[in-house]
């Protein structure tokens, strides 16, 4: 382990990005966060932004605001998201869930594909897409069926798989770009095109995937995306989230909800619905603008930053984690849970223990002088370490393993039961 932190601290000292820990805000405890794949930490400037915009704006200017400085918020904000996907900003739209967004475009998207009945998603995928899907077959779509494709090694799904199911009744495939559940990292480009060899859409999830790896929509041949902001974009605790749709697509299809902000003259007040041209017609009602205030502050830091250097960390950071872990954790009774060739992962690591639920207790509250570590767990025994490169250091990757190997030692898991809170 001495090399071990010899080379965490020399390549600490290296980090290009060491000095955009101090833009986040720290409280008094020493904490070392490795969750920031399910809830980014607070920059130092979004508290800056929240104040002034409730403040002075909503304080002081009341409805003057809109025209004043909010109604071109979520178009400025596109813009930056648009710059950290590779894509252009009028094919962004920002606001509402993530949920609610892949809602929308799964709907658009079947409703275009008349004619064809299959979906298919995968056993690895996020489950709100997989509810989604499962409600639009229900209560809208009741002659799709939807196949799930199972992973061979419980971490990956080959191209193979996808090839082996899709046909010319294959209406929609619906991917989450990066895994939550084990960090595989699908080849975008690939899967668009085998998909338009079919002419199936395709919906991809981004949200492990904004901010962790290097995104190009545009030259990878998407049309359809969405994700979360509130992970490694930093945009705060329900952050709005974002939803992507080409040029080329956007004269294809149309969003499901027709709310007024969609309408293309809002303020007239029709008693008919007519849709705004483009992206804008996929907004449904009024932004939310203090989340999106906050959600500035995530983004700016990061392109402050700079998405190349982020990833290049990023990457470094899963390498050096996954070297310790296999000279130093196996023997411990640990193994990864996530693809050994780091092109083919995001940023974070999955561990697997048997004792894998109470190692994450011992880790989030340890007995006498250690320091807390906050990774994150999904059952049954599953530790996923999320590497945040804006603000984690290759000490807290050091420091983690360090503990790990003391709690497994010690079996300090016996100190906690099994018992688990709502959200872990
Ligand atoms: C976190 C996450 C979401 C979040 O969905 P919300 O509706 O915004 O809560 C969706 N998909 C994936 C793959 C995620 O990791």
């Amino acid at each position: 382990m001495t090399t071990y932190l010899k080379q965490a601290a020399d390549l600490d000292q290296n980090d290009q990005l060491k000095r955009f820990k101090q833009a986040f805000y720290h409280g008094d405890e020493p904490l070392i966060y490795l969750d920031g794949n399910s809830l980014g930490m607070l920059p130092m400037a979004t508290l800056q932004k929240i104040q002034h915009t409730i403040e002075e704006q909503w304080g002081k200017r009341l409805i003057r605001s809109w025209n004043e400085s909010w109604i071109g918020l979520q178009k400025r904000l596109a813009a930056k998201i648009a710059n950290i996907v590779g894509a252009r900003q009028d094919e962004i739209f920002i606001g509402d869930s993530t949920s609610v967004n892949f809602y929308k475009l799964a709907f658009a998207a079947l409703n275009q594909q008349q004619g064809k009945h299959q979906i298919i998603s995968d056993t690895l995928n996020f489950p709100s897409d997989l509810y989604i899907i499962q409600g639009l077959i229900a209560n809208t779509f009741q002659n799709h069926q939807l196949t799930l494709l199972e992973s061979k090694d419980g971490m990956t799904i080959g191209l193979e798989q996808i090839e082996a199911r899709l046909n010319h009744d294959t209406a929609l495939l619906s991917f989450s770009h990066v895994l939550f559940r084990s960090a595989f990292k699908y080849p975008m480009l690939e899967v668009n095109r085998l998909a338009a060899e079919f002419d199936a859409s395709v919906i991809w999830d981004l949200s492990h995937a904004a901010g962790a790896v290097p995104l190009s929509l545009n030259s990878d041949e998407a049309h359809m995306a969405v994700g979360c902001t509130y992970k490694y974009l930093n945009g705060g605790p329900g952050a709005p989230a974002f939803l992507y749709v080409s040029k080329a697509m956007q004269e294809k299809i149309q969003s499901p909800v027709w709310g007024w902000f969609g309408h293309a003259q809002p303020f007239s007040f029709d008693l008919a619905y007519h849709a705004l041209p483009g992206i804008e017609g996929f907004a449904a009602g009024t932004p939310p603008i203090l989340s999106l205030a906050a959600l500035e502050g995530g983004l700016d830091v990061l392109l402050e930053a700079g998405p190349d250097r982020l990833y290049q960390k990023a990457s470094q950071m899963t390498r050096f984690l996954q070297q310790m872990v296999e000279e130093e954790l196996s023997k411990y009774g640990f193994s990864m849970a996530s693809p050994a060739d780091h092109n083919q992962r995001g940023s974070h690591i999955v561990l697997h223990h048997s004792e894998g639920f109470r190692i994450t207790k011992a880790l989030i509250e340890p007995d006498g002088k250690a320091p807390v570590i906050i990774p994150d767990f999904r059952p049954p025994s599953f530790i996923r370490i999320g590497m945040a490169p804006l603000y984690n250091s290759f000490m807290d990757l050091y420091l983690l393993i360090e503990r790990l190997i003391q709690i497994v030692e010690h079996e300090e898991y016996n100190l906690f039961d099994h018992e688990r809170a709502t959200i872990t």
